[in-house]
């Protein structure tokens, strides 16, 4: 029996395995908005209410229960809220003549942020809670059966995760081998543009043995890859069973021991907390994959002691350097922010320098966005918007040319693909290189969840195609 068996096996053995019976067929619609932190919350959600007799539908038209998990670090965000939330009045009103009810929730940071304002905004919405406090979503939900706009922005001393469902087999598999899984949260940098250190309230950690135990219970139904997230996860501190305090390079080794899992990822680190250990893991961790993202923001001085970044350009230069040196093959991303207030040509230019420089696999780049309550959007010299979207066309076009050029230099070479889903096309499948590329080929959908080797064909900018390989044992993550 292989570890990964095993670990299958002991879990069914021990009960855990059957999902909590729907008591009725109410249908829950969940739509999630920003990051990766967000994907997670919304499927904790999902397995927070399923006992509650909810299934998850892809239709909103027939969702009892619609849940909106919101993101509020830029502006557009909310206001994609606010326009979704419009609609959904139009909805609940259709669906109540038809004499079925419908009920709305507000979840993520738009919640935290608007709280009150949102019922003020729309009066469609049943319910609005933090992210902090959405393990008490079905008590909110039975309290909004008798009174109007349940409201619950706490951040409460209990943490959410002694509160939340374990999702069962079926769900688990139902999303995909590769996994979400949450080791740290909320932030203590205060970016000046940020408003994660508001929203999502202080830097918090889980304990290692309790994400060890969250991330054997997802291997045992199949997850081969875990990505561990956090607003800053390399500032993890989680307890450790002796008491102390562990890095996230310990954390890494720990759950590479968890049989089935065979890939580790984590985001989305700041340079700041890029210590030895975990430069050091990069090194030496197999299960450890070679793509690190790792925002720098800007590429000019003044503007990084601006915005509060707590690390240089030099800071960043000298880090890159260690960690290549550590892994020479390592892929790195970042994220950008164009137009923060008093950035000159100057300081736009050295950003683009810095990119040269580096050399980025891939990037997020954002227009500056002032965001109320953050030190920045009190600033006076805001950059006007034309030339916050002349500048960003610019950046995303140098970032484009690396990211094609970083794909087009696999073309004939061999990977290591993890299979995770059907391609687009029939008799296609879909997977993820080492390197976080998506990579498709001909093949049967029973390769889902392994690990194949696949010669690559050609690039075609952001994918890759290959062909399969004949079956040796995978080795992982080539040098
Ligand atoms: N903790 C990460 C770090 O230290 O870089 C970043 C997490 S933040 C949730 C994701 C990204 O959103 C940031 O890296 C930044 O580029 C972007 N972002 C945050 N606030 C922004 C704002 N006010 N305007 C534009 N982009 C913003
Ligand atoms: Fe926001 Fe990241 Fe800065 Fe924290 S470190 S304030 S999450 S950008």
């Amino acid at each position: 029996m292989s570890g990964f068996d095993q670990a299958r096996a002991l879990w069914e053995a021990s009960g855990e395995a059957q999902p909590s019976q729907a008591k009725s067929p109410r249908r829950l619609f969940v739509k999630s908005y920003g990051c990766q932190m967000n994907v997670y919350d919304a499927q904790r959600m999902a397995d927070l209410l399923a006992p509650e007799g909810y299934a998850e539908t892809a239709v909103l038209e027939e969702a009892d229960l619609v849940i909106l998990n919101t993101c509020h670090i830029r502006e557009r965000a909310s206001e994609k809220v606010f326009s979704e939330l419009g609609k959904l009045r139009v909805l609940k009103a259709a669906r109540a003549r038809a004499g079925r009810e419908t009920r709305i929730v507000v979840a993520g940071c738009v919640a935290q942020a608007e709280g009150e304002e949102i019922f003020r905004r729309q009066r469609a919405v049943d319910v609005v809670v933090g992210p902090q406090s959405y393990h008490r979503l079905p008590a909110l939900l039975r309290r909004a059966e008798s009174s109007r706009a349940v409201l619950d922005t706490d951040f409460p001393a209990e943490s959410k995760f002694d509160h939340l469902a374990a999702p069962g087999l079926r769900q688990i598999r139902k999303r995909g081998v590769a996994a979400f899984v949450t080791a740290q949260e909320g932030c203590d940098k205060f970016c000046t543009f940020c408003v994660v250190p508001y929203t999502r309230g202080a830097e918090v950690s889980r304990p290692v043995e309790e994400i060890a135990a969250e991330v054997a219970r997802l291997a045992a139904a199949g997850v081969r890859e875990v990505c561990i997230i956090g607003q800053n996860v390399n500032a993890y501190h989680g307890e450790t069973p002796d008491g102390g305090a562990a890095s996230l390079a310990l954390l890494t080794a720990r759950l590479a021991e968890v049989p089935g899992i065979a890939r580790i990822r984590y985001t989305t680190s700041h340079p700041g907390d890029m210590d030895e250990s975990l430069i050091k893991a990069h090194r030496d961790q197999p299960h450890l994959m070679p793509f690190l993202h790792l925002p720098v923001q800007s590429g000019s001085d003044s503007i990084l002691a601006a915005m509060n970044r707590k690390h240089n350009r030099a800071d960043y230069i000298a880090l890159v350097a260690d960690i290549r040196a550590a892994r020479p093959d390592i892929a790195l991303s970042s994220d950008f922010i164009v137009g923060f207030p008093g950035e000159t040509d100057e300081d736009f230019v050295a950003t683009l320098d810095l990119i040269e420089k580096i050399g980025f696999a891939n990037a997020f780049s954002f227009k500056y966005s002032a965001r109320p309550g953050t030190p920045a959007a009190a600033l006076r010299n805001q950059i006007p918007d034309a030339v916050k979207a002349k500048r960003l066309l610019r950046l995303q076009d140098l970032l484009d040319r690396q990211r094609h050029a970083f794909n087009r230099q696999m073309v004939g070479r061999v990977l290591d693909v993890l299979i995770e889903k059907p391609g687009r096309h029939a008799g296609q499948i879909a997977g993820k290189s080492a390197y976080l590329q998506p990579v498709l080929m001909e093949g049967g959908l029973d390769r889902i969840g392994e690990i194949v080797r696949v010669e690559i064909v050609s690039s075609g900018g952001n994918s890759l195609f290959g062909r399969l390989l004949p079956e040796e044992p995978a080795q992982e993550a080539p040098r």
